[in-house]
């Protein structure tokens, strides 16, 4: 195929360095149905399965003793699999979900931390035909309540910990059938809560190990993420089988995942990039894949990277903000020779980040740019590219993407304004969950409008400028103000919340609050502190506000609506702007 030739030419290797043009070339002759569908393993039947896809069709061809996943536990335990061990056990998985009378298209929350059980679990609904929808474990009860309420979940597999943290919430979620606790090596001592399902116990009564996957199609979904916006509580993005040709494809030319390859990825699955970039993209292009259950540290993480060599480490800005901190004595330290490429997404990338690792690492970081509602990487910096340090690259090849006046019409080039992509791509969400409306107001003179806002250079290198709405990005995780407003009004103290993003050297931003309060209550310390912790324990300590000032008034328009924008030029110390809506005090 003339793509595939265009591609290995394109290839960055230390005798092959493509230019723009060979690129180029490569953009103008692609098509999602010759060059992209083609690739895939359809099921017999015709239908496609995204399971199947990243496990099951390594086993198919002869591939199922490599490793598909080295796990490291947060206390050293190290655990391997290849991908016949993971067929084997999301087989079984999706048999139990089956006897559990699983439907098709039936919502499943995950709320684990990264275990390996996590993906056998994940990977066994999807071949069920269920939807995964995995939570952040560091969540709180609140934003578990509201997700799993909100798309009516029938099931839910957690860890014993992590369900008695929400324990307060389950009797309120009446459409949930079972919840399926994985006590991994029974390290954790709560026992099972009357009326649970212990994994361990369902999956020995499975008999056999070979399950036939349910006819999913590639329109059926298979993904939910839940996403902020500025208003109103987060939404339901939804994905399709389908989503996997452009995950597949996407992590080899924006990620350089070649089979056989070492894959370090550090986001977590209860966010779009743990399971794009965390589960289908790199088994589907055969990687082993390192789980590592930690968190953020310099030296575990390049100790990682040493011990287990890995070729490919997919990462975010605010982790490369501290990794600078930690400073470059700590690189030293450590052989990291064997890494090939350095990915970041989520946030924009400091141009400094990217000397910065020319420096220590020996290669630039590469940004890319895409969110949860387009499924895929969008755009990006490919290794066969030349990198201009503070741009997120060109848009991936089969993907049009555009910037916009305020009336949605094309601007020209190195102008600001409103980043958009032509629908169509494979992996573009299909729906809000039981949000139409909001869902058709993101489509625009046939484009999609992503919220963001960017400009475009004569060379196509596109440019973030920041978001076009009050949607906070704390350390690359995306937080509406309305969640934390109406976490803060529940507290006795407070009358009214707004929210803002605070600008911050390592997070980006930083969600800060201001809160009018009730009669009867003080402005003091004590209470400030009192409602951070109040609102920590009902979100998540990434979630909650960092900081609280208290106000007498709060800005708000004429139709009651609080005017976030205004709190922000205020803290900020920049100009009011148009205030003629503001309400009197
Ligand atoms: P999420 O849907 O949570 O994945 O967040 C997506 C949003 O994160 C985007 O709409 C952007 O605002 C931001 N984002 C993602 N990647 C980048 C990037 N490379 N540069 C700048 N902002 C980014």
């Amino acid at each position: 195929m003339q793509f595939d030739e265009i591609l290995k030419k394109t290839e960055y290797t230390e005798s092959n360095k493509p230019n723009l043009k060979d690129y180029e070339s490569a953009y103008n002759s692609f098509d999602w149905n010759d060059d992209g569908y083609s690739r895939l393993e359809w099921l017999s039947d015709g239908g496609l399965n995204n399971a199947y896809e990243s496990i099951d069709k390594h086993v198919a061809k002869g591939f199922g003793d490599k490793l598909s996943m080295i796990w490291i536990g947060k206390n050293g335990e190290e655990e391997k699999y290849t991908y016949s061990d993971f067929k084997e056990e999301s087989d079984k998985f999706a048999q139990v979900m089956i006897k559990l009378g699983m439907e098709k298209g039936d919502r499943v929350f995950i709320f684990m931390d990264r275990l390996p059980e996590l993906y056998f679990a994940a990977m066994g609904i999807l071949k069920a035909g269920g939807i995964i929808a995995p939570l952040f474990s560091a969540f709180g009860p609140d934003p578990v309540k509201d997700r799993m309420l909100d798309a009516g979940a029938t099931y839910l597999i957690t860890s014993p910990d992590l369900r008695n943290k929400i324990s307060s919430i389950i009797p309120d979620i009446k459409t949930l059938k079972n919840i399926v606790v994985i006590n991994k090596d029974n390290r954790q001592k709560e026992s099972l809560v009357k009326g649970d399902l212990d994994y361990y116990e369902l999956m020995k009564k499975v008999k056999s190990s070979e399950f036939s996957i349910v006819n999913t199609s590639q329109y059926d979904f298979a993904i939910m993420h839940y996403t902020s916006g500025s208003t109103g509580k987060p939404k339901g993005v939804l994905h399709r089988h389908q989503a996997v040709v452009q995950q597949l494809l996407t992590g080899h030319w924006a990620l350089d995942l070649r089979p056989g390859d070492m894959y370090f990825c550090t986001a977590d699955p209860g966010w779009v990039t743990g399971t794009s970039y965390g589960m289908i993209a790199p088994w589907t292009n055969g990687v082993t894949q390192i789980i590592y259950e930690g968190g953020f540290g310099a030296s575990a993480w390049y100790e990682i990277i040493e011990k287990y060599k890995v070729d490919v480490w997919y990462t975010a800005p605010t982790a490369i903000r501290l990794l600078m901190r930690a400073g470059e004595d700590v690189v030293k330290k450590y052989d990291l020779s064997s890494l090939r490429f350095i990915g970041s997404v989520g946030e924009p990338l400091n141009p400094e980040a990217v000397v910065w690792g020319n420096r220590n690492y020996k290669m630039p970081i590469h940004d890319n740019w895409w969110q949860t509602e387009t499924g895929a990487i969008m755009c990006a910096n490919f290794s066969s590219n030349k990198i201009k340090p503070g741009s997120m690259g060109k848009p991936i090849p089969g993907v049009t993407m555009g910037i916009l006046d305020d009336e949605y019409n094309e601007i020209e080039t190195d102008k600001s304004g409103i980043l958009a992509v032509r629908p169509g791509w494979p992996s573009q969400m299909y729906a809000y969950w039981q949000q139409d409306e909001m869902y058709n107001s993101r489509f625009k003179k046939g484009w999609y409008i992503t919220g963001d806002q960017a400009s475009c250079d004569k060379e196509g290198y596109f440019w973030f400028q920041g978001r076009a709405d009050d949607v906070i990005n704390t350390a690359g995780h995306l937080v509406g103000p309305f969640e934390v407003e109406s976490a803060l009004i529940e507290h006795p103290a407070v009358a009214e919340a707004g929210v803002i993003g605070k600008p911050d050297p390592i997070a980006m931003e930083i969600v800060k609050a201001f809160v009018t309060l009730n009669p009867d209550y003080e402005q003091t310390n004590d209470l400030r502190r009192e409602l951070i912790r109040f609102a920590r324990e009902k979100l998540s300590a990434g979630v909650a506000p960092r900081e609280i000032d208290f106000l007498d008034t709060m800005p708000k328009t004429r139709s009651g609506k609080i005017m976030r924008r205004l709190l922000k030029a205020r803290e900020l110390g920049e100009p009011e702007g148009d205030i003629s809506t503001l309400e009197d005090d």
